[in-house]
């Protein structure tokens, strides 16, 4: 424990909001003595709340400490407040379980889920004291990795991170720190040998050849391209920790997670996890009995939420969920379904688990029209929207949340009109209900397209469009009935850019951080003019790479990382979307070819 640093920590407590976030020392988290071991700090670039909530995290902290020659710390990024204060009094960015400042560490892995987090990882290094740019970075510092969905595109934050890890983590890190551990090799070196391990890539031994118009021609690269992603292929054999750490404050998923399966093979055109995640591998009955009885055991939670892309897609939930009501039965734990398909037996489901409280519950039929759900290849029809609806209302709910998307690709004002229609026959189907009155409430997210996906070629709508789109729809709608809410359109235009853009985009990260963005992804704190001012300060047109369709030679930044599914695919399947053909749920029904079985086994 650094005792000094730790109470100048304690005398920043007093004033800033949530201390609880920076004190560490939760139960069932890990102490060890540092003399010989490897420093890892895993750091998510958001508050505790959000971080300590994160499935990836709480896995390889655990696993990582399953290692006797490892210590795994954790940091979170400091609040606004605390941030402050901590520049103030030149307090470094510190871990929590023993206040050692995060530039002291041998490496730092950084989370990244989402886009919006970027000038967060730049905020972070600074107030770590570790220069931003790899280049500039010397022996004695850390060496800088990022995983997690946004890094397979890795190259807008190429410039910051040492080496990206493609895919499941869990055996590749520990091939990682076997090599950091090294005690022979210089920092140089290390690195070296990381940019040869497969699902690791090093962005320094990548060059970006550019056309005239600054369009990508290809890659120069030192190593073979693109770095396959790493899966764990037995996920029922596979660590999980059934003695979590827990946290002090309530944090966004307070409850504990159990994973029964990874991969959704749903095969929504929008959706990046169902390409990232193939194939769908299931944990098996007994290990998820087990793994759920104990994590309740050895944290004393009262919830054990059945986390995964689709969960209601296990083929054994109902026997799961009556082996650990049966397991349970003593302790008064419920059980959460964190995702419902729009179906009756997932209504059903839900019911069975909230007899008593019958709050909200979530649907998602993301389109309005049935033309623009074949288009996304939602694979659902009016009809079946409606029955799941009647059974939400049998079973007694009156609160209705639905999740739309607006600005789908080739989304017209008529899919507008449609959605408006599709509240008002929900309505009507609510009318012979006794009780309170259905109340819906609607959230609207605009769409991003994302990498690996089939409409990764396909431009978005430009916001002024998606604003239109929704003063037709309020004008339609009866703000009595229907409430709707919808995220700032600027914040999804500034997504896509950061989901489609290379390599250019470092400049623009580093200009709007030095603005002074930062925390892009909260709406009170995202600051689109400066945003703007950072893309013309840098010469870069956000409507290029966000507002023009791209075709099957366009090449992509992301193309130096693959997760397996492949291109022709996606530009297939973008064809079929076009003649709104279906793409078949390949775990249940057959496979379409996308790729992935040519690495992994499906
Ligand atoms: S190769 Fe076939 S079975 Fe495997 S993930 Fe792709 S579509 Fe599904």
């Amino acid at each position: 424990m650094n005792v000094e640093l730790q109470q100048k920590i304690e005398q920043l407590l007093p004033w800033v909001d949530r201390p609880a976030r920076y004190i560490g020392g939760e139960f069932n988290s890990v102490i060890k003595e540092p003399a010989g071991k490897l420093r890892f700090a895993l750091t998510f670039p958001d508050v505790y709340e959000i971080g300590q909530s994160h499935m990836g995290l709480v896995i390889l902290y655990h696993l990582l400490n399953e290692q006797e020659w490892i210590w795994c710390e954790r940091a979170f990024l400091p609040w606004v407040d605390m941030e402050q204060s901590m520049r103030r009094e030149e307090i470094p960015w510190f871990s929590l379980e023993s206040c050692t400042p995060l530039k002291d560490m041998d490496v730092l892995g950084f989370s990244l889920p989402y886009e919006m987090l970027y000038t967060n990882v730049l905020n972070g290094l600074d107030l770590a004291g570790i220069p931003i740019h790899r280049q500039d970075r010397e022996e004695e510092d850390p060496i800088i990795i990022a995983g997690g969905p946004a890094t397979y595109n890795p190259e807008p934050v190429a410039d910051f991170i040492d080496i990206f890890v493609i895919g499941e983590a869990e055996e590749l890190v520990l091939e990682l720190c076997q090599i950091v551990h090294r005690q022979d090799l210089t920092r140089n070196q290390k690195l070296e040998l990381l940019s040869r391990v497969p699902g690791l890539y090093s962005p320094a031994t990548v060059e970006v050849r550019r056309r005239a118009d600054g369009s990508i021609e290809s890659f120069d690269s030192q190593v073979p391209l693109p770095v396959m992603k790493r899966i764990i292929g037995d996920v029922d054999q596979a660590f999980f920790p059934t003695k979590p750490l827990v946290p002090f404050l309530q944090t966004v998923h307070d409850r504990a997670n159990l994973e029964v399966h990874r991969g959704c093979v749903h095969s929504c055109r929008y959706c990046q996890a169902g390409m990232l995640y193939r194939p769908q591998r299931e944990k098996s009955l007994e290990t998820l009995t087990r793994q759920g009885t104990e994590l309740v055991k050895n944290t004393g939670m009262n919830e054990v939420g059945l986390s995964s892309l689709n969960t209601p897609d296990h083929t054994q939930l109902v026997p799961l969920i009556d082996n650990l009501n049966k397991e349970l039965k003593d302790q008064k734990v419920s059980i959460g379904l964190p995702s419902l398909r729009v179906d009756s037996f997932s209504v059903g489901l839900a019911d069975s688990l909230n007899k008593a409280k019958k709050t909200q519950i979530t649907l998602a039929p993301e389109a309005g029209s049935q033309r623009l759900r074949d288009i996304i290849n939602k694979n659902i029809t009016e009809e079946q929207i409606l029955n799941t609806v009647k059974s939400v209302l049998d079973a007694g709910w009156r609160e209705l949340k639905l999740y739309f998307m607006i600005g789908l690709p080739g989304e017209t004002d008529d899919d507008i009109l449609e959605m408006a229609d599709l509240f008002g026959k929900i309505k009507s189907l609510s009318r012979g209900y006794p009780g309170r009155p259905l109340f819906i409430t609607t959230t609207l997210s605009s769409f991003v397209p994302k990498p690996h996906t089939p409409f990764q070629f396909v431009a978005q709508f430009p916001k002024e469009v998606l604003e239109e789109r929704i003063r037709i729809l309020r004008k339609r709608v009866d703000p009595n009935r229907v409430k709707l809410r919808w995220r700032d359109f600027p914040l999804g235009e500034m997504e896509a850019a950061f989901s489609l853009g290379g390599r250019e985009l470092g400049p623009v990260i580093e200009r709007a951080w030095q603005l002074g963005c930062k925390f892009d992804g909260w709406t009170d704190h995202f600051k689109y003019d400066l945003w703007v001012q950072a893309f013309q300060d840098c010469g870069v047109d956000v409507s290029g790479l966000c507002y023009r369709d791209k075709t099957d030679e366009t090449v992509f930044p992301w193309e130096v990382v693959s997760c397996g599914v492949e291109k022709d695919f996606l530009w297939r399947d973008l064809q079929a979307a076009w003649d709104s053909k279906s793409t078949p749920n390949c775990f249940f029904d057959k496979c379409s070819a996308c790729g992935v079985s040519a690495d992994f086994t499906c």
